[in-house]
This record gives structure tokens, sequence and C-alpha cells, in this order.
């Protein structure tokens, strides 16, 4: 086993970002600038073997959001390929991601086509190695010091954490799950794909205190009474207060949640967040109970 094998997205995008501050003698853009990160890869320990990233080069197929591929003529040259038609933080993110294959799976295989699924989500039913590029870009584009620093001084809603994307140049959805996975508060975050709930994702200390949606229909709707159900209110950056236990049946009754929430112009796609009380964990429960698969996997 080489020693990249056993290197998590996370750590290794921490060590890109020394590397990065090293580079920088005046101070590293918030943005994290990718083709610095290309160029430089070569030159480090996690491009050994390689002389050359290519330039990344557009292509328009749908099938695919990014590919990382190996020269067949000159095995020291790689070269990334990503969608043209997405939007440039989304594009930004799939080149991260190839990024990501290219230091940690390079050794297993010669070829990455990577599909919207597989970059961006990180949910939990992805290939190990689909993860792990997503846990690479999502470190390397949002640096945890910095984004700890940001979000720790204010009160969150749909603009501060808009603000973040901003400064990151990252998408909206992009920082929200990074926040998720990251903030010590009980949150929720839903992505609703023409209606229907496509993928969930809880804080962990939402997990541990059992803090999940009720469920309706399957495919799952939105819930009565909430900001998901209502057609007329596209838009909800500054978020609603409403009783917790309209979305969470588990939760008492004088628990209140701040509802957000974006809706995608063009699409039909639409992102909640639910920033929920604090509650204490519920120490009764056991984790494979609250594993059953609802979590980031519905399609
Ligand atoms: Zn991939």
């Amino acid at each position: 086993m080489s020693a990249a094998q056993a290197l998590t997205g996370s750590i290794v995008a921490n060590t890109v970002q020394k590397w990065l501050r090293a580079w920088y003698s005046t101070g590293m853009p918030d943005a994290i600038d990718l083709e610095v990160v290309r160029q430089m890869l070569p030159s480090t320990p996690y491009g050994t073997g390689v002389r050359e990233i290519r330039p990344p080069v557009q292509f328009n197929d749908d099938a695919f959001e990014g590919m990382l591929a190996r020269d067949p003529n000159d095995h020291e040259v790689w070269g990334i390929a990503y969608n043209g038609k997405s939007r440039l933080e989304r594009q930004r993110f799939t080149i991260a991601h190839e990024l990501g294959h290219f230091i940690l799976h390079r050794s297993q295989q010669q070829k990455f086509n990577c599909d919207k699924q597989s970059v961006h989500t990180g949910i939990e039913t992805l290939r190990d190695i689909e993860r792990e590029a997503d846990d690479f870009a999502s470190n390397l584009l949002m640096p945890g010091d910095l984004l700890r620093s940001w979000v720790s001084s204010q009160r969150i809603d749909f603009r501060v954490l808009g603000d973040i994307a901003k400064r990151f140049q990252v998408s909206l959805e992009a920082l929200c799950i990074r926040y998720i996975k990251f903030t010590t508060d009980r949150a929720i975050l839903v992505y609703w794909d023409n209606g229907f709930v496509k993928y969930e994702w809880r804080s962990n200390s939402a997990k541990k205190t059992r803090a999940r949606i009720r469920r309706n229909t399957d495919p799952q709707e939105p819930l009565p009474g909430t900001l998901a159900a209502d057609a007329d209110i596209e838009q909800e950056w500054d978020g609603i207060e409403m009783s917790a236990a309209i979305w969470c049946p588990e939760e008492a009754q004088h628990m209140k949640l701040r509802e957000f929430k974006h809706s995608h112009p063009a699409r039909d796609r639409v992102l909640t967040l639910l920033l929920l009380e604090s509650a204490e964990p519920r120490r009764w429960d056991r984790s494979w109970q609250d594993e059953d698969g609802f979590d980031g996997n519905n399609r």
C-alpha cells in the first residue's frame, strides 16, 4: 500500500494549502487559484513521476461533469476536462475534484469519468474515491480555519452563507454542504429536484438528537405549512421561524427552527436549510436506527 492511499481528502487539502501559503508570500486569496495548484502539483511530493498536468479543457457532454486521464502516449502527463456548460463556481469545484483524484487515486486508475452525482454532492452512497475527491475539493476551496472564523462571528442565514460562498467562489449549495458537515449546530439541508427530495444532509448534532424530516410520501414531497411547500415564495434568505415539529416529528412542541429557501432561477431546483434550536443529544438513540438510508440517497 502506498502512502497516498492512507491519505484522506481533507489531510491532503490542508497540505496543499500549506504549500500555497508558502507560495504566496504576501497572503493567499480567499478564492483558491486552481491554476496555481495545477501547475504546482507535479513539483510536489503529490506529483511524483508526473511532469505536467495540462490546462483543463472544456467539453460539453452532459453525461460527465469532469474527467481526469493519463496521456496514453506520454505517461508522465495527465489532463483534466470539465463540463463547460456548468456555472463557473461548479466548474471550479469539478476541477478541484479531479485534482483530488490526481493526488489520491491516480495509482489505481488511468482514467476517471465523474458524473453529476459524483461531483459536489458528497453523499454517503457514493463510491469511496468520489467521496474522497469531493472531500478534497470541499476542503481545498473552503479552508476550515477561514470558514470557522467567518461563521462563528455572526448569526447564520442564507445571506451570510451566500457572501461566504462568493468569497470562496463556490456555489451556495457547495458552501451549505460544507457548512452542514462542519457546524456543531443542529442543521438540516435538503435539495429538492422537481418537487421531490433528491438529497438530504444532517449535521452531526442533528443526527445525535434525532432531528429528522417527517416522511410523508415516497419520493418525499414538501411538508404542508413549510416554505418549501409554498410555491409563491421562491427565496427566503433571512429565514422564517416556525415550530420545529412542522418539519421534524420528534421535536418537542416548544422547539423552534428557522427555515431558509433558495430557488435556482432557471430550473426547478430548491435548496432548503433548517437551523434548529439546540437540544441535548438523545443518548438512548442507537446509531443504526438513525442510519436507515434516508440521508443522501433519495433519487
Ligand atoms: Zn470523481
